[in-house]
């Protein structure tokens, strides 16, 4: 048999593809095919790589050309779309094509052995008898809904819209009917349909996989988010691969899962940060939708009540279609009324204002739940001693050993590192060491001091760190087992409360002040849809009123009055207009060189190297600087920021950049991130 030069594509920090000689094994008449994996010899290992080429030539000297080992032929080629999405955001974040291609592929693909992959295929074949069941109730759309899922559904070629949802709006029903509009049009053998449905976060919305398996019960509906074990992942995957699942529900990570038959893309919670890969390949899930929409054009659905200002740049200008749902769907439910509370006149006792508990007790006696919210888990953000000075700092990082008071220890929530809470000062001894501040822990101990007979349930990442205890807690307070919730940003997401009709916000003041200039869009998203869980029926009789009560001191501050009249319009406007006028994003484009080292010196000295590397008109580079949390595990960081008002100009420059950056002899670990968001 001829013999073939294989390119393979191996999860490797070197910007090239391999080759590897292919002879044939014995009795296979077959050639390997681009987009199958081939196992192969690297350096002493073994590993799964992807062809991406197949050829008949080589610079390799023959005398250094290896035999690949193996091809997993019983897994179908992955497309060539799928090939082009992997090759464009290696392109774009300046990543090796291998590094993008093989983690997103399921772990037990990426084995030597194929035994998973035979047992997973075997299963797959088996459960697919036609069903006939009967799909759950499906409500009549609202006139503006209905116009919503006609134009999704009736559009055309690439079509990116931003449905502009209040909370509560029912924007789960617009997607739900577009894709059911698309399904019955193309479900068929000939032409198949594969919806993706993007969220932020699956373990917290179990209701949305719910209902969609109850519309959909007679097409497969497969999850795919790093939460599933190996074998149902791979499974999963599989599915959508192969065209099975017609309907993927998934996070970030099935973006670049592959779906051959893919006719559109909905990204609920567009504007979410989690939608960013914060590791590794720093990808924007969004934004790679948005490409992957144009290459296949499809149309493509971006939901918020808060879009990112990206997105609301984009709608404004007119290049997304922006689609308005302005009430809540369901019958009579409003909007709750924003109230503010000035902790200068009404200080609060054990963090809770006397306005704040009057609501709070009004609600229990009616029987109605409430929600606390505030985004700080733990006791106290540090201890501190009054005597000497001591506060309780890391040895490791530039941050706080936050105190937790349950299981009696102090703990870095950036390192890890956790001591038992000290009897006395460890400086002078004084054994009246103080909690500062005030976490979700403390307030649920304030409160049942306040309110006895309350009972109380706190979520936030402490309490539910066992598998399946976040849904039983969210369970408990659908049941009405719970009066009052206290919780992080991990209530404020997606939750459909039926008998919750008041919201209390404790302490966002920070945010308001943060030196990221994100950071007042991020606070604004985040209160208001911690703000849309009250209120999402219609007032009970005799019941109250729905109500967000925020304490502040700046209840001055222009935020509070956008939030006040729900009017994300006028505020996201005025913050583009700032960010035009100050030359931030999404006016100009960024990347961001972070360096990492054991001192502080080496980082910035390469960082200084790297800013007089190449210089070129236009581009912007600005001074190294150590990053605001300097020191995380010992590790000292810093960063160079290069800016640039053109896209393509600032990608051509990141190519010759990052090649000059390569050439630098440094002990500094290095890693640039394309349009970063925490910088
Ligand atoms: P959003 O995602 O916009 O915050 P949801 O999709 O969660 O809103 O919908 C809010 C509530 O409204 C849900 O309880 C949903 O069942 C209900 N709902 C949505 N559309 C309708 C409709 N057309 N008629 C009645 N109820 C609806
Ligand atoms: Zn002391
Ligand atoms: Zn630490």
């Amino acid at each position: 048999m001829k013999e073939f030069i294989l390119q393979v594509a191996l999860d490797a920090p070197l910007d090239f593809c391999f080759d590897y000689r292919w002879e044939g094994a014995p009795g296979a008449d077959v050639l390997p095919q681009v987009g199958q994996l081939a196992i192969v010899p690297f350096g002493r290992r073994e590993v799964a790589g992807m062809i991406v080429g197949i050829g008949d030539q080589t610079d390799v000297p023959a005398d250094k050309l290896k035999n690949a080992l193996a091809v997993h032929r019983q897994l179908p080629p992955l497309s060539r779309e799928w090939l082009a999405l992997c090759r464009f955001a290696a392109d774009y974040y300046h990543r090796p094509l291998g590094e993008v291609v093989i983690p997103a592929l399921p772990k037990n693909l990426r084995g030597l052995k194929t035994v998973s992959l035979d047992r997973a295929l075997k299963k797959l074949n088996k459960p697919r008898e036609a069903h006939n069941a009967t799909p759950a109730n499906v409500p009549a759309l609202n006139p503006a809904q209905q116009d919503a899922a006609d134009a999704i559904a009736g559009a055309t070629g690439f079509a990116p819209h931003l449905l502009y949802g209040v909370t509560g709006s029912g924007k789960t029903e617009v997607y739900l009917h577009a894709a059911a509009t698309i399904l019955s049009q193309a479900n068929n053998h000939d032409n198949p349909a594969q919806i993706l449905i993007m969220v932020p976060e699956i373990n917290l919305t179990p209701q949305l996989e719910g209902n969609i398996r109850a519309r959909f019960p007679n097409v497969m509906v497969a999850t795919l988010h790093s939460g599933l074990a190996e074998g149902e992942r791979l499974g999963n995957w599989l599915a959508a691969h192969l065209g099975h699942a017609r309907i993927i529900l998934g996070t970030r990570l099935a973006l670049l899962a592959s779906l051959p038959h893919l006719k559109l893309i909905i990204i609920d919670e567009e504007h979410d940060p989690s939608y960013k890969q914060q590791e590794g390949l720093r990808y924007s899930a969004r934004d790679l939708a948005v490409w992957r929409a144009r290459q296949l054009a499809i149309p493509l659905v971006l939901g918020s009540a808060t879009p990112s200002l990206e997105t609301w740049h984009h709608a404004q200008s007119g290049r997304y279609r922006q689609l308005d749902l302005r009430e809540r769907a369901v019958r009579d439910a409003v909007l709750p009324t924003v109230r503010l509370i000035n902790m200068e006149h009404d200080k609060p006792f054990e963090g809770i204002t006397s306005t704040l508990l009057a609501a709070l007790k009004l609600r229990l006696d009616r029987g109605e739940q409430s929600l606390l919210f505030l985004n700080r888990r733990g006791y106290a953000p540090v201890l501190a001693c009054d005597a000497c000075g001591w506060i309780s700092n890391c040895t490791r990082c530039t941050a706080f050993m936050v105190l937790h008071k349950p299981d009696h220890r102090l703990r870095c929530h950036h390192c890890g590192l956790e001591h038992r809470i000290p009897k006395a000062c460890p400086t002078c001894g004084n054994v009246d060491i103080q909690p500062l501040g005030r976490g979700t822990q403390r307030v649920e101990e304030g409160l049942q001091s306040l309110l006895p007979t309350a009972r109380l349930l706190r979520i936030d990442a402490d309490s539910t760190r066992r598998k399946g205890s976040a849904q039983a807690a969210f369970d408990s307070v659908h049941r009405g087992d719970v009066d009052i919730l206290i919780g992080t940003q991990m209530v404020a997401k997606g939750h459909d409360f039926q008998n919750l009709t008041l919201v209390g916000i404790l302490n966002p003041d920070t945010a308001l002040f943060s030196q990221d200039y994100r950071a007042s869009e991020r606070l604004f998203a985040q209160l208001m849809q911690v703000a849309g869980r009250a209120g999402r029926v219609a007032q009970k009789e005799g019941g109250s009123a729905s109500e967000v009560l925020i304490q502040t001191r700046y209840p001055q501050h222009p935020l509070y009055a956008a939030i006040i009249a729900h009017n994300y319009d006028r505020f996201a406007n005025e913050l583009l207009a700032e960010r035009r006028q100050a030359g931030l994003p999404p006016f100009i484009f960024q990347a961001l060189l972070r360096a990492e080292a054991r001192e502080l010196s080496i980082a910035l000295e390469f960082l200084h190297t790297a800013a007089a590397a190449v210089t070129q008109s236009g581009i912007i580079i600005n001074d190294p600087i150590p990053m605001t949390m300097t020191r995380v595990a010992n590790v000292d960081r810093a960063q160079l920021l290069v800016e640039c008002p053109s896209r393509p100009a600032l990608q051509a420059y990141l190519s010759v950049w990052i090649a000059a950056l390569r050439q630098i002899k440094t002990r500094a670990r290095w890693s640039v991130e394309i349009d970063p968001v925490d910088i």
